[in-house]
């Protein structure tokens, strides 16, 4: 009989995980917390941006594997997911040479434009330095790929339960023990544990070499315009005339424009946060719009908050420890890479090795980021 696979967790990474692993015979059950569509995690709302654009060229692999699989989700799922509008890095001219060169070497293509060149084409947009345009970004519908995941996944035969929360997760003589708070225990050959901000809670006690997490409530805002649906994603660097550490991105969608601040936002407790919007963070946001996204300036800001789950290193955490599979640490830019972290996983679970990059116990930088 195939092997059995309990997946803790239904955001984006247990759902792709779920998708995955029923397409290659195994007998998965997913066990969610929280209903369909919920918005306590990081996978929920009407976009996320995809893109090549990583100075790294493990990441650009990792979103040119990724790339086909949302094609094939789509197909699967009959549900449309992923739109390509273009996408804009602009800014600091050494990180968007960069990022040109690492799109040059994976044979993809790119535009580079002027500032000028950029203003005739978006308007709305006020441009930074130099511009690099690449046709294989856009838009994720979040909401609607997790539901195409799960969904697709279901018809694979996984079963998916939405309302239960696991309480504890044993590991067992031939594989894992899971129990929850609303039925009995599920027992499995393996597991895959993807729960997002709840990871510090919830790993420690089960693997070794967890780097430290450190779990955010960001908070972007949507501009609500006419032509939302027209913008290409975009990020601004830093390092030329603007000094926002993090960098700001943003991208059109359904609600609106989306801009935010990257990985600013304050450390929270997952299961005891206010998630009433900070004013001053939104005003801080709003300053940077009325400064370089003339396009935005009349609209006006609705906020929503999500949270990140960083590592020091920004790498995620994708690796096995006996029948227990980690995918954690998706550090604010993993959501465009999930049917590829899904592939990894099942290839985890099937016995094959971590990839280097995103093992734990790895050697970390001092600072967490
Ligand atoms: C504001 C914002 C903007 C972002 N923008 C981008 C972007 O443009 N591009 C990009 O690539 N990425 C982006 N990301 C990052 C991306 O969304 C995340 O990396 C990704 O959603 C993480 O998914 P996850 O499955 O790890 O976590 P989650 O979606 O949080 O899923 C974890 C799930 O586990 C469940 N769970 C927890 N504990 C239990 C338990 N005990 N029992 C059962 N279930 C449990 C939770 O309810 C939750 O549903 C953004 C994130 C945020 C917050």
């Amino acid at each position: 009989m195939a092997p059995s696979v309990v997946i803790v967790g239904g955001g984006v990474m247990g759902a792709a995980t779920a998708w995955r692993l029923a397409e290659r015979g195994h007998r998965v059950t997913v066990l969610e917390r929280f209903g369909p569509g919920h918005d306590r995690g990081s996978s929920h709302g009407s976009s996320r941006i995809f893109r090549l654009t990583y100075a790294d060229p493990w990441y650009v692999g990792l979103a040119l594997r990724a790339l086909p699989l949302w094609r094939r989700l789509e197909e699967e799922s009959g549900r449309p997911v992923l739109t390509l509008t273009g996408a804009v890095d602009h800014g600091s001219p050494r990180t968007v040479g960069k990022l040109a060169d690492a799109l040059r070497a994976a044979g993809r293509p790119g535009l580079v434009l002027s500032p000028a060149e950029a203003a005739e084409r978006w308007p709305g947009l006020r441009a930074d330095s130099t511009v690099l345009l690449h046709p294989e970004g856009g838009r994720l519908h979040a909401d609607a790929s997790v539901a195409a995941l799960l969904s697709a996944a279901a018809g694979l035969g996984a079963d998916v339960r939405h309302g239960v929360r696991v309480r504890a997760l044993r590991r067992t003589g031939r594989g894992v023990t899971v129990e929850t708070e609303e039925g009995g225990p599920v027992v499995a050959d393996a597991a895959v544990v993807a729960v997002g901000g709840w990871s510090p809670s919830f790993l420690p006690d089960l693997v070794d070499g967890l780097p430290p997490l450190r779990v955010t409530q960001e908070q972007p805002l949507h501009f609500a315009v006419d032509d939302a649906l027209e913008w290409p994603a975009f990020v601004h660097h830093p390092g030329a005339g603007f000094d926002e550490p993090g960098g700001v991105y943003g991208l059109g969608s359904e609600d609106g424009v989306k801009v935010g601040f990257h990985a600013v936002g304050p450390v929270v407790d997952p299961d005891h946060r206010d998630r009433t919007p900070d004013p001053a963070a939104a005003e801080r946001l709003e300053r940077y719009v009325r400064a370089w996204l003339p396009g935005l300036a009349r609209a006006h800001p609705e906020p929503v908050t999500c949270l990140y789950t960083s590592t020091p290193d920004h790498d995620f955490v994708v690796d096995r420890r006996g029948p227990v599979t980690v995918l954690a640490g998706f550090s604010g830019h993993g959501f465009k890479f999930a049917p590829a972290i899904g592939e990894l996983a099942a290839d985890l679970v099937e016995g094959r090795s971590a990839a280097e990059r995103f093992v734990l116990g790895r050697p970390l930088p001092a600072a967490v980021g």
